[in-house]
């Protein structure tokens, strides 16, 4: 057992929305995929934290849902963007995965099909956005515009630079609907990449997860960091700020988030809406059955 209790009671020395907001500008090559910002404290920590926060995140979610069944606007947008092995599917499964499954409209963005390539690429992002009362979350986004799509040139450039105004357009409008929108970038480093992919060759329940283009896409790293430096300077806006998380520590990038979702769901401040009925009328009747 550890004496020095700062090594047992973990803390957040800085919010997490402030030390994980993207300031436009910031060197995204500086940043370290293994570093935990803002926190002081251990893995055990982390860990513990994560539990605690899941019940006020289940709170806060259920609050979300309620206001949207008495007739309320709001919803919350978590969009995930990261390369492969970055954890997305894992922030779903541990992160949102602590809500009640009712009040989330999941939905994961792969190669479009021919349908919606023809009917414009924010098409299947404006059917996917969350309905009033639900936590949405997307893995991958309406931003691989800027990114797969720039980096494997299915597009020329004059065409893919536009969409950085087209995107901040889209979020303004889909922000002032009443959707909290929350962006994380999950950055994984190169060693960790590696490591990850290898246990999915070596695992056969792991094979599913893996794609023999995420080599390729490993190939074209360098590109990525540039796309994504990009898009992080042009689409951090104040409707829809990006949070960059370090990902090489799993537990760190779910605590994080956990904390970014809870930050989204509390400015909404919500409380718990009146019945719409008489209670103490209700009460009576209950009783007399
Ligand atoms: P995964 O997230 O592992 O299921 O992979 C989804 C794949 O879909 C990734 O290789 C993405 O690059 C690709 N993808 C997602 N959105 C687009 C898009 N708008 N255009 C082209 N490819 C995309
Ligand atoms: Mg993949």
């Amino acid at each position: 057992m550890a004496k020095d209790p700062a090594r047992r009671t973990g803390r957040w020395t800085t919010p997490a929305d402030e030390a994980l907001r993207w300031v436009r500008g910031t060197d995204l090559t500086a940043l370290d995929p293994a570093g935990t910002p803002g926190w002081a404290g251990t893995r055990a920590d982390g860990e513990k934290l994560l539990a605690d926060r899941g019940d006020e995140l289940a709170d806060l979610q259920e609050r979300l849902f309620a206001h949207g069944r008495s007739g309320g606007d709001r919803s919350v947008l978590l969009v995930l963007q990261g390369l492969d092995t970055s954890g997305k599917g894992g922030i779903v499964r541990h992160v949102v995965g602590m809500v009640d499954p009712q009040g989330v409209m999941h939905r994961g963005f792969g190669v479009p099909t021919q349908e919606e390539r023809e009917r414009g690429y924010l098409w299947r992002i404006r059917n996917a956005l969350p309905r009033p009362g639900y936590v949405g979350v997307f893995d991958r986004s309406h931003h691989e515009q800027v990114l797969v799509v720039r980096v494997d040139k299915l597009e020329p450039e004059a065409t893919w630079r536009r969409h950085y105004d087209e995107l901040n357009a889209f979020e303004a409008e889909v922000a002032a609907s009443g959707t909290e929108i929350v962006k994380v970038a999950l950055m994984v480093s190169s060693d960790e990449q590696k490591k990850r992919l290898a246990k999915r060759l070596d695992r056969p329940d792991k094979h599913w997860k893996y794609n023999p283009s995420d080599i390729d896409v490993r190939l074209k790293l360098p590109e990525y960091l540039a796309a994504y430096q990009e898009m992080l300077d042009r689409t951090s806006t104040d409707v829809a700020p990006w949070y960059v998380v370090p990902a090489d520590r799993k537990w760190y990038s779910r605590l994080a988030v956990t904390e970014l979702l809870a930050g989204a769901l509390r400015s909404l401040d919500l409380g718990w809406p009146p019945a719409d009925f008489d209670v103490a009328a209700e009460k009576a009747r209950l009783a007399a059955t």
